[in-house]
């Protein structure tokens, strides 16, 4: 069996150094927040070549506080893509704002600047590009947009630690920047976590009180807050993580780029396109198939473990009924939904492995 992510291999890659960061916190006392917490922050932020980060409980924690730091609240309207995790939409309805969708570019699956425009209403307060699969969305004409339209740019990032955009690292382009933490991203805890960036003190300062039940000094309660405060074991382990990220990602890379090569030329395969001037950190490798069912099929057969992401579109989900959208509304997002494929991605994925996955699914292409 192929799996499509190997955690434990990680782990054990990491276990003596992982082990000892635990045991080091359990004897500190500082379980909540604390040193660990607070070196990791100054080590993310320094990661993403942005001023400060503040860390928090989860990636929708993250977006939750930048949105409300960015003084988005009840009333306005946040525009973002269709075609993400559900988590993304959420967190606007979290803040009390109405998410409005625009279409996707279907080269690279993300919201496409040449319809945020149309989408722009008086009540507009902010754009919440998704940098999906590790890529980072079209950051040039969204942010021109945004600056000529007054609007704030919060980037979900996600799925996208480490990744550029003309050189410049995801988290870092908008007035914050949110990531994920959750064990399967490319930089995980062994646990729930999250982070926002910024490079504006403004927001640095109000997301760190709302964090933290909106105090600014114990029990002086300045706005209304959240617990949404990270552990200080997972602090730890990621300050230990974020030292392999950039080996990590650049594994991931690798194997991308063998995956591209074995699939190059199938009929009814594209295989993802890295845009030039921008760095893929392929969170998901994720294929756009002609007959998506039967690939899957096939692959279930050879014991190679897939992913749908995401198989019904967020303006389609039940749980977002409520925003009145119907099946037509976003053509180029409901198309991806039907025809994405998701191959095991991960760093300690061998090039062995890789081969046995493609040629199963240039196996599958003999069979249609
Ligand atoms: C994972 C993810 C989130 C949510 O992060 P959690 O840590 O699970 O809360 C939000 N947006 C995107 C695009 C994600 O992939």
């Amino acid at each position: 069996m192929i799996p499509f992510l190997d955690l434990k291999a990680q782990y054990a890659s990491l276990k003596p150094e992982v082990d000892a960061s635990v045991i080091k916190v359990l004897e500190s006392g500082q379980y909540v927040l604390g040193e660990e917490v607070a070196q990791f922050e100054r080590e993310f932020a320094d990661y993403c070549d942005a001023a400060h980060a503040i860390a928090v409980n989860s990636g929708t924690s993250a977006l939750h506080l930048a949105l409300l730091a960015a003084g988005v609240g009840p009333g306005d309207e946040v525009i973002t893509t269709p075609f993400t995790f559900v988590a993304t939409v959420s967190a606007i309805c979290s803040a009390g704002a109405k998410p409005v969708f625009v279409d996707i570019d279907p080269q690279t699956f993300m919201l496409d600047p040449a319809k945020l425009e149309q989408a722009i209403t008086p009540r507009t307060k902010a754009i919440l590009p998704v940098h999906l699969y590790g890529q980072m969305a079209d950051m040039d004409p969204i942010l021109e947009i945004a600056d000529h339209y007054h609007l704030m740019v919060i980037e979900d990032a996600c799925q996208a630690h480490g990744a550029e955009y003309k050189g410049q690292r995801a988290g870092s382009m908008g007035v914050s920047g949110c990531f994920s933490f959750y064990p399967g991203k490319n930089l995980g805890a062994y646990g729930e976590g999250g982070i926002v960036v910024t490079n504006d003190d403004a927001q640095m300062k109000k997301i760190r009180m709302l964090r933290d039940w909106g105090q600014e000094q114990r029990y002086h309660h300045t706005i209304k807050g959240f617990n949404y405060r990270m552990d200080g074991i997972q602090g730890a382990i990621l300050r230990i993580k974020l030292r392999h990220l950039e080996q990590w990602n650049e594994a991931r890379r690798a194997n991308a780029r063998r995956y591209t090569s074995l699939l190059a030329g199938m009929a009814g395969i594209e295989t993802p396109v890295e845009v030039s001037n921008r760095r893929h950190v392929y969170h998901i490798f994720a294929l756009r198939c002609g007959d998506r069912d039967g690939l899957l099929r096939a692959l279930q057969a050879e014991d190679v473990q897939t992913g749908l992401h995401y198989p019904i579109p967020v303006h389609l989900q039940r749980a977002h009924e409520d925003l009145g959208y119907r099946i037509g509304d976003f053509p180029e997002a409901e198309a991806a939904a039907k025809s994405v494929l998701s191959l095991p991605m991960f760093p300690e994925l061998t090039s062995r492995q890789v081969e046995m996955v493609a040629a199963a699914v240039r196996q599958d292409e003999h069979v249609h």
